[in-house]
């Protein structure tokens, strides 16, 4: 399913294979969390900014408009007329963030949807229920997702917990996968390490998942508020003790240096609300690092977003007509430079690809991780 065919460092150069299709890696996932990219971005513009892999949410399709619905309509592939690789979170971080009044116990969570405030349930069980009827290519591990900062021993204890909801995840992930009627018979499961800055207690999980042989491993609970620096330390920790011939998928991370960081220290897949979130505030990423589209000395400017890019949007609207509707607030405006964001986005990966295919990686590293994300 997956294959490293290059190394440089710890930088990986693989290939990913699922049931709609191959993803090329090191890859950044394109965040579609209510199957939409926020900004009116939809599954065909996905094709035109080079996204090879969408990720959705468990937690939001479940409270609407329900897995039931989408399972009903043929699965979310289908449903939402994206045709290749779907990745689905597990609901957990949500859950742990986004829900109110929520209790937790050994058989799982107890949570107010942030929608209604109706009475909602969830363990790995039902997590792994919801992701087999929304039929995603990876599904996700319930994990607990545990507050940054966090005291040792509750740390230990979610861990402990965590561990045994993989289990179980497992467990009900197999037993879906093999009925008749299942939407996507040839779902895979990431496990999820967890652990807060703990080094011992994230390098004591990870051990621990890595037994249970799942079909990729995810590192979740960072970029949380936490130092960018005890992020990187943290990863550099714990990447020996994850499966090497699995893939690594580094959760919500980051910037374009983040992105790059993680890459040289062995991450394979990254998501990330960022580029799309910026764009609908006008932070638009260049090849020369970010610039404010709002400002004022862009209202005589006649060039594209970036020069370099060539983007759908750069190939044909300036930053002139941009900031006019962005400042008249026009949906055009959001649409536009979510566009153009997440193709920066992806092409940033296809060129740590093209990089590390030429054994170039260290150098395109030297020169981009500083700069991409300065403000210009
Ligand atoms: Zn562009």
């Amino acid at each position: 399913m997956f294959e490293v065919i290059k190394t440089e460092g710890k930088a990986r150069r693989g290939v990913f294979q699922c049931a709609h299709g191959t993803v090329q890696t090191p890859v950044f996932m394109n965040v579609g969390t209510q199957a939409a990219i926020k900004g009116g971005v939809s599954a065909l513009d996905l094709k035109e900014i080079g996204c090879q892999i969408e990720l959705s949410n468990t937690y939001h399709l479940h409270v609407r408009p329900g897995d039931d619905t989408v399972r009903a309509l043929g699965g979310l592939h289908k449903f939402m007329r994206w045709d290749g690789p779907i990745l689905t979170d597990s609901g957990g971080f949500q859950v742990f963030s986004l829900a109110k009044l929520r209790q937790i116990r050994e058989e799982g969570v107890t949570f107010a949807s942030h929608v209604d405030g109706r009475r909602i349930f969830m363990g790995p069980e039902e997590s792994m229920r919801i992701q087999s009827n929304l039929g995603s290519d990876i599904a996700m591990a319930f994990d607990e997702c545990v507050e940054n900062p966090a005291r040792y021993e509750y740390a230990k204890a979610s861990v402990e917990r965590t561990t045994r909801w993989l289990e179980r995840c497992i467990q009900e992930h197999q037993r879906l996968n093999a009925l008749p009627d299942t939407v996507n018979p040839h779902q895979q499961l990431f496990g999820i390490n967890q652990g807060c800055t703990y080094k011992d207690l994230r390098i004591h999980h990870m051990q621990q998942i890595a037994r249970l042989d799942c079909d990729g491993y995810a590192i979740g609970g960072l970029a949380v508020g936490e130092p960018t620096e005890v992020m990187y330390e943290i990863l550099d920790a714990v990447e020996p003790y994850a499966p090497w011939e699995k893939p690594r998928y580094l959760m919500g991370v980051g910037t374009p240096s983040n992105i790059i960081e993680g890459v040289a220290r062995g991450v394979d897949f990254f998501d990330c609300v960022m580029p799309a979130r910026n764009a609908r505030h006008g932070k638009l990423y260049t090849w020369k690092g970010a610039i404010n589209l709002k400002n004022e000395k862009y209202r005589l400017d006649e060039s594209p977003i970036d020069p370099e890019c060539d983007c759908p949007v750069c190939r044909v609207f300036s930053r002139a007509y941009l900031r006019h509707l962005m400042k008249a607030e026009e949906v055009l405006a959001l649409r536009l430079c979510v566009i153009h964001n997440l193709y920066f986005y992806n092409k940033l990966m296809q060129r740590i690809r093209d990089a590390l295919d030429a054994g170039v990686f260290a150098q395109f590293r030297a020169e981009y991780s500083g700069m991409l994300d300065k403000r210009i």
